[in-house]
């Protein structure tokens, strides 16, 4: 029985001759078609074995098609990040304004002045595309730009303190989403670290009297996600300066995010800046690209003229040095930054961070009835609710943001919200939520208004169920 069945089964060339499948083969070409048919009738057969019926022709196809679909789609997939935490390290951290975008594709598509000095004809240095902004904007001497915060850090205590001590408050053993460990990456980069005072409480005299004839520097590392709270005291950085200073040594300092504006000016905490640590003394501060700055990934590094310059001598520079796509986005984030007026309507990440509350709350309200459709076949109910986002990527650990969002809740125990949370990642623009206290929470305040449209056409989809569809078995 199951034999005449199986012989039952269309022939590879049979299905390749449908009309949907012509098309696909038109689009994405003869071989990976034939191959998502070969797959297909692979496990249809090995299903069939099993004791499963033979599929009728259309859905044999459609099941062909969503293999293609599936097997062309890139792997580096566009999602929503309704989680609630707008730089989110796993889902790519800052998303780049527009003038961002348009000078990574001009840097892509063309040749450029990378290390070219069009004025004299001779080469140039890649970081002077960068410098002069940088020292604008911060206060510093000069500018180097690495990979990312993880590499400036490594690079400046591999060029400045090689079998050398630094010392670091005990209170600021950061450690970062795991891989980036402050003891860590000075041992990688062949430092000694010295660790003062307690983890709540570090006075100068602590760093006075740990400064030997081995210490190269002083290090103050920003911690990013984590406050310390209660009995504490921590050493100004001004402080800090003077005491290194006076031994002629330096201070770096490691800030992490390192908005370059004064973000209290938006109605958000403050953020140490670069030129704040400049100013307070400090000879060299490293910080990321795609956090608060809104950039790209990178490193940034500024501070003293000659301290900058034995970075670059460093041969590992070579090995943490960016590229031209990073450069010619950085170079256009930094541009937004002169004109600090317009910052929140120009930089997105700014501008999804000042979102006010009442906005994001009229989006949901618009949406609620899209998903509440959606879902009309789920045991759960759909509602608009308040919710606080994260700023995220370890900057300003403690705050919150008012925001809001659509909340999912089950009406019964059993595996919805886990079964839910699957189907909204599986959809072709994965939504990404958050489960929290046995809901499913999408914040909405990274929903961009001009996606919305691709946001509602997608649930309506793909995501109603067969029995609120009318009953049609796929
Ligand atoms: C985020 C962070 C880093 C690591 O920066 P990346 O750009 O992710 O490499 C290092 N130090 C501090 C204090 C940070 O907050």
């Amino acid at each position: 029985m199951t034999m005449e069945k199986l012989a039952s089964l269309p022939a590879v060339d049979r299905l390749l001759a449908e009309p949907a499948l012509l098309a696909q083969a038109q689009a994405h070409g003869r071989r990976p078609v034939t191959d998502a048919v070969r797959a297909e009738l692979a496990a249809v057969r090995e299903a069939m074995r099993a004791g499963g019926e033979l599929p009728a022709g259309a859905t044999l196809v459609e099941a062909v098609v969503r293999r293609i679909e599936a097997a062309s789609r890139s792997t580096l997939r566009r999602v929503f990040n309704l989680t609630g935490t707008v730089l989110h390290t796993n889902l790519g951290r800052a998303t780049l304004p527009e003038e961002a975008i348009a000078a990574i594709v001009d840097a892509a598509r063309h040749p450029c002045a990378l290390e070219y000095d069009i004025e004299s004809g001779g080469r140039g240095d890649r970081d002077d595309l960068i410098d002069e902004l940088l020292v604008e904007l911060t206060g510093g001497e000069a500018a180097t730009v690495v990979n990312n915060n993880a590499a400036a850090v490594f690079l400046l205590l591999n060029t400045l303190a090689q079998r050398k001590e630094v010392i670091v408050s005990r209170g600021e053993l950061v450690e970062i989403g795991g891989a980036f460990r402050v003891p860590d990456i000075m041992k990688r980069a062949g430092a000694r670290l010295v660790e003062v005072g307690c983890t709540n409480r570090c006075h100068a005299r602590d760093f006075e009297e740990a400064i030997g004839p081995r210490t190269a520097m002083l290090i103050k590392v920003h911690t990013s996600n984590y406050a310390i709270e209660g009995f504490t005291t921590v050493v100004p950085r001004a402080e800090l300066a003077a005491i290194a200073h006076a031994r002629g040594l330096p201070f770096v300092e490691d800030l992490g995010s390192g908005t370059l504006t004064a973000l209290e000016a938006w109605g958000l905490p403050h953020e140490p800046t670069p030129r704040e640590a400049i100013a307070a003394g400090a000879d060299l501060v490293s910080f990321s690209g795609d956090k608060l700055l809104g950039g790209p990934q990178a490193g940034i590094l500024v501070g003293r003229r000659e301290l900058i310059a034995k970075l670059k001598k460093n041969p590992l520079k070579r090995a943490l040095r960016v590229g031209k796509i990073t450069l010619a986005g950085l170079e256009a984030v930094l541009r937004l930054y002169r004109d600090p007026e317009r910052l929140p309507q120009r930089l997105e990440t700014l501008r999804l961070l000042t979102r006010p509350q009442t906005e994001i709350l009229a989006q949901a309200e618009r949406l609620q009835p899209a998903l509440a459709r959606a879902l009309a076949g789920w045991p759960l109910a759909v509602t608009v609710e308040p919710m606080r986002s994260q700023i995220g990527s370890g900057s300003l650990p403690v705050d919150r943001l008012p925001s809001a969002g659509l909340v999912c809740r089950p009406q019964r125990k059993g595996g919805t919200l886990n079964r839910l949370e699957q189907a909204l990642r599986g959809l072709p623009l994965a939504v990404i939520g958050r489960i929290a206290d046995n809901a499913l929470w999408l914040d909405l305040r990274c929903l961009r208004s001009e996606d919305e449209a691709a946001f509602v056409a997608q649930l309506a989809e793909r995501l109603t169920t067969p029995a609120a569809r009318g009953g049609r078995p796929c």
